[in-house]
């Protein structure tokens, strides 16, 4: 019964619990680790600079490149590429053999050309150099994403996206680590813009350049170390660690189906901001739990004792028995 009116408590506050026991696995969890594109941040960046290393692409060329390979992305970066880009006015070329590569960006053809869009790691993955690029570097130390570019196998350009952090998300890591639980920030973006991030929010313990495997990891290496974690997340890349996790809750809104079917909860209308309450409802409604067992067991023992010595007469051990009940759902729906 708590955990019914548990439940619906939550569903007002934008949490759709999709496994019954998710809240009793939550009360337990000691961290929390958040991924950051999507879930702290709005997850809709905007396009700051284009740039162009390459004699043979100009920077609108660069820029239209980029959004053709991104058009069927359905990650929050690649999405903003392509509504950036349209906002000027052009539209993006016919795009083919698209392929999506979770953590690193997205392959495609366009023009007849093959594209390669996504952070250093892809490229390097395919064997294409990228070397110093100084202009990229100062855009990482102010928390910028960087998103290179490659045509037919050579690094030809960057763009860089600046998102902007939910104002609600530092109050959110605050509250949370009040309630004892500690926050982790696990993203695949690089490490400068990991810190810049981290830095803001005051959480200590950052993982960058993650694939969705090294996000997997670092959720069992804290299982391993018998401490329960909670996951938050919003992509494809977060499938894996959501399914790990002792409990995932999937942003739902920005958030790909993906991460909402491998989560135990999906917030509805992405106000992380109620993550806090959620935390605290779930041990409210640990420790209603524990009260009514106790409650029941002494009164049924009382009660039980009573009619051996011929105390209670059977109508009123009935009485007491449901009585008993009652009081176990009364205390319950308090916590609706
Ligand atoms: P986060 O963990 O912060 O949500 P992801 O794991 O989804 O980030 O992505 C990690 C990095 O991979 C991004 O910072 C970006 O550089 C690159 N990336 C992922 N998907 C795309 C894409 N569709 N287009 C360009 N770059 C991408
Ligand atoms: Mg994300």
């Amino acid at each position: 019964t708590a955990s019914r009116a548990a439940i619906g408590n939550a569903t007002r506050h934008g949490f759709l619990v999709r496994e019954g026991d998710a809240l009793e696995r939550l009360s337990k969890a000691n961290v929390i680790a958040f991924d950051k594109t999507g879930t702290l941040t709005y997850g809709t960046p905007e396009v700051v600079v284009v740039e162009s290393v390459s004699e043979a692409f100009d920077e609108s060329e660069i820029y239209r490149l980029a959004a053709s390979a991104e058009q069927f992305s359905e990650h929050p970066l690649g999405k903003a590429i392509v509504r950036c880009y349209k906002k000027t006015g052009a539209a993006p070329a016919e795009a083919a053999e698209f392929q999506m590569l979770p953590g690193r960006g997205v392959c495609a053809r366009a023009e007849g050309k093959r594209i390669l869009v996504g952070n250093s790691a892809l490229l390097r993955e395919h064997g294409i150099e990228i070397g110093s690029v100084p202009g990229a570097e100062a855009q990482l130390r102010q928390g910028c994403t960087v998103i290179y570019l490659a045509v037919d196998g050579r690094f030809a350009g960057f763009l860089t996206l600046s998102d902007t952090l939910r104002a609600e998300s530092a109050a959110t890591i605050a509250a949370l680590s009040a309630l004892g639980v500690q926050p982790v920030l696990l993203t695949g973006d690089h490490e400068n813009t990991a810190r810049a991030i981290a830095e803001k929010l005051h959480i200590r313990e950052v993982r960058s350049g993650c694939l969705p495997e090294d996000k997997l990891n670092c959720i069992d290496a804290y299982q391993r170390k018998a401490m329960p974690v909670c996951m938050i997340g919003d992509g494809v890349n977060d499938a894996p660690a959501l399914k790990k996790a002792d409990v995932g809750i999937a942003v739902g809104g920005v958030g790909s189906d993906i991460a909402v079917d491998a989560a135990d909860i999906a917030l509805v209308d992405d106000e992380v901001r109620e993550l806090p309450h959620l935390v605290a409802l779930s041990k409210r409604m640990m420790t209603t739990i524990k009260c009514n067992m106790i409650f029941s067991m002494t009164l049924n023992f009382i009660a039980i004792t009573l009619a051996i010595i011929g105390t209670l007469n059977p109508v009123v051990g009935a009485l007491v028995h449901n009585a008993g009940s009652v009081l176990v759902i009364v205390n319950s729906a308090f916590l609706l």
